[in-house]
């Protein structure tokens, strides 16, 4: 049996990466209040002249460990953890005053293309550090699968994470967010059970 999620759970997260402060600040009148943003000093300056909007800042891109402490400081989820020094490093830079990072921890569905990630059969052991740690919260998983046009296709990259992600619900409370799905594959991911699609170029149009 596939697993469906109910249509109306599934979250939009925008990718602004490359988006100016003003077209964000044109998504959010429309509606959209969770944005994913790739580089730290790119979103440093639109996080400060957007902090009169009540936005949900989602660090998505990869995490050198000299930015864990800028991270940690102005974002409100970070979905690409995939190593357990990154992870001790934002618990430990995340601000007394604000409340525990949300973290998705990033899996590598694809390892001949991509290192981006820890591998399915490693992500549970790095799950259970992370959880031991004061200032994270862990929420759930994220991919970014190779690119791949059929849908059958891209629905059987996405099952294996969706599986693992429904184990790990079992063992972890506050575990509710599968992060999975672009603008290349949203149907498939939310096919497969994804919580949360972060889409870029549907959005905003094809990047330079
Ligand atoms: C850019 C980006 C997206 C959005 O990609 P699109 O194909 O433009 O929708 C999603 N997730 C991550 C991690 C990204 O870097």
């Amino acid at each position: 049996m596939l697993y469906r999620q109910p249509a109306d759970s599934v979250k939009l997260l925008a990718a602004s990466k490359q988006q100016d402060a003003a077209t964000v600040r044109q998504a959010y009148a429309a509606g959209i209040r969770d944005y994913g943003e790739n580089y730290l000093q790119e979103a440093l300056c639109k996080i400060e002249a957007l902090a009169d909007l009540d936005i949900c800042w989602h660090f998505i891109g990869p995490i050198q460990t000299n930015k864990t402490s800028g991270i940690a400081s102005h974002f409100d989820w970070v979905h690409s953890v995939s190593r357990l020094k990154v992870a001790q490093r934002l618990s430990k830079h995340r601000p007394a005053q604000l409340t525990p990072l949300n973290v998705c921890v990033q899996i590598n569905l694809s390892a001949e293309t991509t290192k981006a990630g820890v591998s399915l059969t490693a992500a549970e052991a790095l799950c259970d550090e992370i959880q031991q740690l004061p200032r994270l919260q862990l929420r759930g998983l994220m991919s970014i699968p190779a690119p791949v046009n059929d849908i059958l296709a891209q629905r059987q990259n996405f099952h294996p994470l969706a599986a693992l992600y429904r184990r790990l619900q079992q063992r972890y409370s506050h575990f509710d967010t599968l992060s999975m799905g672009m603008s290349g594959d949203y149907e498939a991911a939310i096919a497969e059970g994804s919580t949360l699609i972060r889409i870029g170029s549907d959005l905003f149009g094809k990047r330079s």
